[in-house]
């Protein structure tokens, strides 16, 4: 297949200023492209020795257009599995583009979206999940982001769909057994025995396949502050960024936007936002900001209920209270004045008190937050891409289907085709045949040069 294939070029570092840019190659024309592009300084260096060789980027005149290092890896023991080249030169755009454009003058062609990793996937180096996940982990943020991609990358979600329609293939094997030989084979056995393998795999694939997991590991926990005004929202997100960034102010429903700021707790990635005062208001840009609020409280994976704990509860905290579920920490704000807040009102959630002004008790907050952010996801492989999550949930859908149908007594080959059509979208999981359009669209959203 390589030998057809021309020869792709591009800048693999990202845009903007560095101390090194990396002008990288691959293609069956690498090593000619390299030796004409770079002059190693030590005319008797060998290039082809997978080392670092010092020396110049040089033009078509053989003039130098910048200190440079440079590598030939030989197929197929590359990211690509063919032969790849690499110059690393100085940072920024000029130096790159430079060394670019001689190689593309050399024959070389500039690499689209992912080609590279494309090629990658269509050499048999990674799969299309595996793909997927080089893209997810270029984009990580945090811990248990890096963590999900790199098991991905490293064929965890492939292994376990490989498991997954193994299993099903005995199934199905077993199921035309009882078909063939009916004598032999107890139908109803092999009902019941399918039935409880169904639902059993239907659950793993489900709980792999959790799109609220899914979503913070990909994008991070969204966690909503909100509370009537005036209780100290601001003030506590401010504290808990310890960042100047929300506007404390003493007018009430000041706040009319919602302002969210990123922070990492315990790996993971929290978007905090803001929201203004949820309550019901004749002013029409706040109630804008109020539709808003109740909607990221809707999504969120954790809510911040912010009460005045110097005052009793108004009718409005109480509205705010009715909505409280295991997504809620309470946070009795405003510890340092007389308490008056009466706490037998309050419905079943964790109390936290503080001080937002001082930051006293954000500590406590912020570790029954990751407490709360933690009983989210376990450490399993999970479907992270929306494209394989769709197929997965799709897949334990049909199975949940079968397992229902021989519940109701239906004989086993009744389930069998939707058994394989799972047993297919599975597969699309991973690519084994997937059409030219869906590997085209996959690739088309990577980074030029990966
Ligand atoms: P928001 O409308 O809920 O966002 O409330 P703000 O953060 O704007 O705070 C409203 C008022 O309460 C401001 O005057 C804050 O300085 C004050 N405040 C906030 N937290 C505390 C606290 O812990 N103790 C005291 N005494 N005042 C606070």
């Amino acid at each position: 297949m390589t030998d057809a294939r021309d020869t792709i070029a591009a800048i693999s570092t990202a845009p903007g200023e560095g101390g090194i840019a990396i002008v990288r190659l691959s293609g069956p024309c690498a090593e000619k492209i390299l030796r004409a592009a770079f002059r190693p300084a030590n005319a008797q260096a060998d290039l082809s020795g997978r080392r670092l060789t010092y020396g110049a980027a040089v033009g078509a005149g053989g003039e130098a257009l910048d200190e440079a290092m440079a590598v030939l890896l030989r197929a197929p023991h590359t990211y690509t599995r063919e032969d790849m080249a690499e110059i690393h030169c100085h940072g920024g755009e000029a130096c790159a583009a430079a060394v670019l454009r001689r190689v593309l003058s050399l024959g070389a062609r500039a690499a689209g979206p992912g080609e590279f990793t494309r090629r990658a996937y269509e050499n048999g180096r990674v799969d299309l999940s595996g793909a997927e996940a080089v893209m997810q982990i270029i984009g990580a943020q945090g811990e248990a982001a890096r963590r999900a991609a790199l098991r991905q990358m490293r064929g965890g979600v492939a292994s376990f769909v490989g498991e997954v329609v193994g299993k099903l293939t005995d199934m199905l094997s077993r199921i035309q057994a009882a078909v063939d030989f009916p004598e032999e084979v107890d139908e109803a056995a092999v009902g019941a025995q399918a039935r409880e393998e169904l639902d059993e795999i239907a659950a793993r694939i489900e709980r792999r396949a959790d799109p609220r997991r899914a979503r913070m590991l990909r994008e991070g926990a969204s966690v909503v502050l909100c509370g009537r005004p005036n209780v100290g929202k601001s003030s506590l997100m401010n504290a808990l960024l310890s960042a100047e960034r929300a506007i404390v102010t003493d007018v009430p429903g000041t706040t009319r936007d919602v302002l969210s700021e990123r922070f990492t707790l315990g790996g993971k990635v929290v978007r905090l936002s803001d929201t203004a005062g949820i309550r019901e208001s004749e002013d029409a840009i706040e109630s804008m900001g109020v539709e808003r609020a109740r909607g990221e409280v809707e999504a969120a994976d954790a809510v911040l209920l912010v009460l005045d704990a110097s005052q009793p509860l108004r009718e409005e905290d109480r509205a705010l209270l009715r909505d409280v579920d295991e997504r809620y920490i309470l946070c009795l704000n405003k510890r340092d004045l007389i308490e008056r807040l009466e706490e037998g009102e309050l419905p079943d959630a964790p109390v936290v008190r503080l001080c937002a002004r001082t930051g006293e008790g954000v500590e406590e907050l912020l570790a029954r937050l990751a407490e709360r952010l933690r009983a989210g996801g376990g450490e399993e492989e999970c479907f992270t891409v929306e494209r394989q999550l769709r197929l997965a949930r799709e897949a334990a859908a049909l199975l949940r289907d079968c397992a229902r149908a021989l519940g109701e007594g239906f004989s086993p080959d009744v389930a069998a085709p939707d058994i394989l059509k799972a047993c297919e979208l599975l597969d699309n999981v991973t690519g084994r045949d997937a059409s030219e359009e869906v590997i085209s669209a996959i690739f088309a959203n990577f980074c030029v040069g990966k």
